[in-house]
């Protein structure tokens, strides 16, 4: 991308639009068009982040950084330069309509489609409730271009949106799709391929978070398998960060009133969903906000220990045994 075509993209993305779309909202103006506000790259207790809505720059007292809405990309979705500017790119083009009636498609193929279902079932999603609540649906490949051309959609936006490939072909084969904010889950059916694909852009903030964070105990889980089986077990209060790693939207979403946070990533050998679950509930005692870990049997995530047989009296236990 040469000089010319970055300074389109900037003068197409005004940083303060895309701060706002990602919930950053100034806490007071200063002169010639500059705002200052909490700084969303690092936990910053009083505003220390200054925008300057004319020169479409950010700098922050607190942690010293500062740049232009790529530089704002890179540091807050924590990615490099050529991926900051493919969600960016993303995130100008993106066409809700478009992955609406994508996932509205996908859904009528998971009905036509016994593998799909088999595989929810193996998975421990077993009744018809879940799956339209969570609106899951079914990739097959190779048919949703034409379906969507069909209703209108040019080839080049099913592109830009990343439903299709560069190629032609559609981007999800015998996946699991889960709609999300602003973006589609595809989970392989498959041990071939890579399990986890998403569309081009963010992964949005925690999954369901409108309807969780009236309860003023939450469960926080890294996969939506895991939160599909907890729902239907019972639990209503679970939430998903699509991995352990939350982007800055998702933590301040779990900060944002007084609550308990059971985290329960997955107990793998390694430990390292462990460790995450250590390091954020940290970061949540930080916030003020009680956050418990709960220690799943070795080898297993949430989804597993139903899978296994675990009952909804058994994760009960774990939840009141969940230390802090
Ligand atoms: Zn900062």
């Amino acid at each position: 991308m040469n000089r010319q075509a970055l300074d389109e993209l900037k003068q197409q993305i005004p940083l303060m639009g895309y701060l706002q779309a990602q919930d950053w909202s100034p806490a007071r103006p200063l002169s010639g068009g500059r705002w200052m506000g909490l700084c969303p790259l690092h936990e910053d207790h009083k505003p220390s982040f200054l925008v300057d809505t004319n020169k479409d720059l950010f700098y922050c007292y607190g942690c010293g950084r500062g740049g232009d809405v790529i530089r704002f990309a890179e540091l807050y979705h924590q990615v490099k330069f050529p991926e900051a500017l493919a969600l960016l790119r993303q995130w100008r083009g993106v066409d809700h309509s478009l992955l609406h009636e994508a996932a509205r498609f996908y859904r009528i193929q998971l009905h036509r489609h016994s593998e799909a279902v088999a595989y929810l079932y193996q998975r421990g999603v077993r009744s018809w409730a879940t799956i339209e609540r969570m609106r899951i649906g079914y990739a097959p490949g190779g048919c949703l271009r034409s379906w969507l051309t069909q209703l209108g959609q040019s080839l080049p936006a099913l592109r830009q949106a990343g439903l299709v490939t560069a190629a032609g072909y559609d981007a999800f084969v015998h996946r699991i799709v889960f709609p999300l904010e602003g973006n589609l889950y595809g989970r392989s059916v498959s041990a071939a391929a890579p399990p986890h694909r998403f569309l081009p852009g963010a992964k949005g903030g925690l999954y369901a978070w409108a309807q969780v964070r009236q309860y003023p105990e939450v469960i926080l889980v890294e996969g939506l398998l895991d939160c599909a089986v907890l729902w239907e077990a019972g639990f209503h209060n679970v939430t998903c960060s699509l991995g352990t790693h939350l982007n800055a939207r998702q933590f301040r979403q779990l900060c944002d009133s007084p609550r308990t946070v059971y985290l329960a990533f997955d107990a793998d050998g390694n430990g390292s969903g462990q460790q995450a679950a250590q390091c954020l509930s940290r970061s949540l005692r930080e916030q003020g906000i009680t956050a418990r870990l709960i220690s799943l049997p070795e080898g297993h995530d949430p989804n597993s220990f139903f899978v296994g047989g675990g009952k909804a009296q058994e994760f009960q236990c774990l939840l009141e045994e969940a230390c802090p």
